[in-house]
């Protein structure tokens, strides 16, 4: 076995709103392997229950923070240079699109809800990253959340799926930016999981039975495959990686027309 220590470094994580979400799964990974957690939330409703979450872990700091408030991105950067002094890992897993914009056909999407789908879910990172570039320490590492609606289209998924294209575009051209001070920047593509993000998306309740029929492991993902991923490209493990998008969705991503069954 090759353990990953991660004691010493220091890991910061935005977007958890509970136990399901895929941050606070990657974020326990992260704890196991000894980093100190500082976490991001978007509004003050969520404190009480960060702060229950992330009780006993030693030294941890919470920041609410609307990734739309450029000033509060800096406010909390500036608070971990002043604590930290630097930053060895940044977990970015936030998304929003408007409900109407995954209601009905992709073409019917508004300005408003294009433009406000793209800024949390694709322009976040960027704005995130450029406020951390000055904090991040030699061999850091930064991880985002993406889906495959990215590159193939996933009806419903609609906007996000644009969203998501510009995310991982943004990956790979923060990663040549980043690569000459060896930072790294990779996306998780993770299959479909029950969060509160993923049951908001109009019929995610049909995705169990499409994994289990189609994916070649026959099922759906867990939050701990998506944590080892992720606690894997914020490790010296992956030190050979960067502005990459790695699927941890049981295969589903390889298939084509799978007839053979018929
Ligand atoms: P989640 O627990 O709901 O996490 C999404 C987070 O984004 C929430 O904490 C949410 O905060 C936050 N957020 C939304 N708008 C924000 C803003 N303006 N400023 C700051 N934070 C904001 O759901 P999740 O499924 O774990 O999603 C995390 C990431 O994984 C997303 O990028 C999602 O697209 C991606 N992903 C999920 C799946 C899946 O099946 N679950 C699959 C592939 C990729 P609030 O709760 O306050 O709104």
């Amino acid at each position: 076995m090759v353990p990953i220590d991660l004691s010493g470094k220091k890991a910061l994580v935005m977007g958890v709103t509970n136990e399901s979400s895929l941050g606070w799964a990657i974020a326990q990974k992260l704890h196991q392997a000894g980093a100190t957690l500082a976490f991001s939330y978007q509004g003050e409703r969520l404190r009480e229950k960060i702060e229950k979450l992330t009780t006993g872990m030693h030294g941890v700091r919470l920041y609410e923070v609307d990734v739309t408030n450029e000033e509060a991105i800096k406010a909390m950067m500036a608070d971990l240079k002043e604590a930290w002094g630097g930053l060895d890992c940044l977990v970015h897993s936030i998304a929003f699109a408007p409900r109407p914009a995954m209601e009905g056909r992709y073409i019917e999407t508004t300005r408003e809800d294009w433009t406000l789908a793209l800024q949390v879910s694709a322009y976040s990172l960027l704005a995130v990253v450029r406020e951390a570039e000055a904090l991040l320490n030699e061999g850091a590492s930064v991880v985002t959340l993406s889906y495959y609606a990215a590159e193939k289209v996933v009806p419903k998924y609609n906007v996000m799926g644009i969203a998501k294209s510009a995310l991982e575009a943004t990956v790979r051209y923060l990663a040549y930016d980043l690569g000459p001070k060896n930072v790294r920047v990779n996306a998780v593509s993770a299959g479909a999981i029950r969060t509160v993000a993923s049951m908001s998306i109009p019929g995610f309740r049909k995705m169990t039975a499409k994994y289990n029929a189609i994916a070649p492991l026959k099922r759906m993902i867990t939050h701990e495959e998506v944590g080892n991923l992720g606690l894997y490209l914020l490790s010296p493990l992956s030190s050979g990686t960067t502005g990459q998008t790695v699927y941890v969705d049981a295969g589903y991503s390889i298939m084509g027309m799978d007839f053979s069954e018929e």
